[in-house]
């Protein structure tokens, strides 16, 4: 018996290490990207994301680690749009023969609101006008796309999962159909004058697009600059202009200018939206449909009433 028993644990010994070298090794810019090539390549990838949770990556500074993350891997997942300006360098001083992954292959892009005030007058605001709003997962049918560019990465890599890569991602891209119907429903139970908010940066734009609710934030598509005292004033204006009733936190940004435009305004503060990143395991957000989950109910319990 001992000796059965010695030898099992011999061959799981052995087979621990071999299963681990064929996984596919993937790299994801961030957490969101991480999350959909998890449910796509559940136990055959390996999956590191290089800006974690409650993260922003707009204005994440590589570590050497990570090149050497990069180094070893076989595929490099990006979103793309201009929203990992640190990814390019990074990837070429890891020296890795990785391929890159564009997960926004094929979306509709949407350019930065050019019809508000914000930037004018120059100075070291960056102007936004123009530039292209990276923010496309909002969206969850483009989230769809994403999922599909992913599993054609995959499939590409590593043929011999393409069966396990297409029934993953069928049975992942009808949660997101479902998702998509539930969102859908609760901004229809919304009454429609009240469809306005405000957000810190404008992460919001593809949703806003998809579903219709209006999102005006004082700060552009980047996190990079920060809002001018003119896109302050210019929101505030608006805000009692168009009896906008509530202000919402994200995540990845100082809570501070939110609090101080409700203060001013008197627009509630409705809760704490996820734009850019999800949470660790034990907070709201930790899977993209926790995310769209959160906000979506977020949004309801601020605008409804
Ligand atoms: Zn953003």
């Amino acid at each position: 018996m001992i000796r059965w028993g010695m030898v099992l644990i011999a061959a799981l010994l052995m087979a621990a290490p071999a299963q681990a070298d064929d996984r596919v090794r993937v790299v994801a810019s961030f957490s969101i990207l991480g999350d959909f090539v998890r449910n796509v390549g559940a136990d055959r990838v390996e999956v590191s994301t290089l800006v974690g949770p409650n993260g922003d990556a707009h204005v994440y500074t590589p570590s050497p680690a990570d090149a050497k993350t990069i180094a070893d891997a076989r595929l490099v997942v990006v979103n793309g749009l201009g929203l990992e300006g640190w990814l390019p360098r990074l990837v070429q001083s890891s020296g890795g023969k990785a391929t890159i992954v564009t997960a926004t292959k094929g979306i509709k892009v949407r350019e930065a609101d050019a019809d508000d005030d914000h930037g004018h007058g120059g100075g070291d605001h960056a102007h936004d006008h123009g530039k292209t709003d990276p923010h496309a997962w909002q969206s969850v049918p483009n989230a769809k796309i994403y999922v599909a560019n992913i599993r054609d990465a995959l499939i590409a890599a590593d043929p011999a999962g393409a069966a396990t890569y297409r029934a993953n991602a069928e049975a992942y891209l009808a949660k997101l159909d479902a998702l998509d119907r539930d969102v859908r429903a609760a901004v229809a139970s919304i009454p429609a004058p009240r469809r306005k908010v405000i957000s810190t940066h404008e992460a919001f734009g593809y949703f806003a697009d998809a579903y219709g609710i209006a999102f005006i934030a004082p700060q552009g598509v980047s996190t990079e600059s920060e809002a001018s005292a003119r896109d302050v004033a210019s929101i505030i204006t608006q805000i009692r202009k168009d009896k906008v009733p509530a202000v919402f936190l994200e995540n990845i940004s100082d809570p501070r200018l939110m609090q101080r435009i409700s203060a001013e305004t008197g627009a509630k503060i409705g809760g704490t939206l996820y734009s850019d990143s999800l949470t660790p395991e034990n907070g709201d957000a930790p899977t993209y449909i926790d995310m769209v989950r959160h906000n979506i109910k977020t949004l309801t319990g601020a605008l409804s009433s």
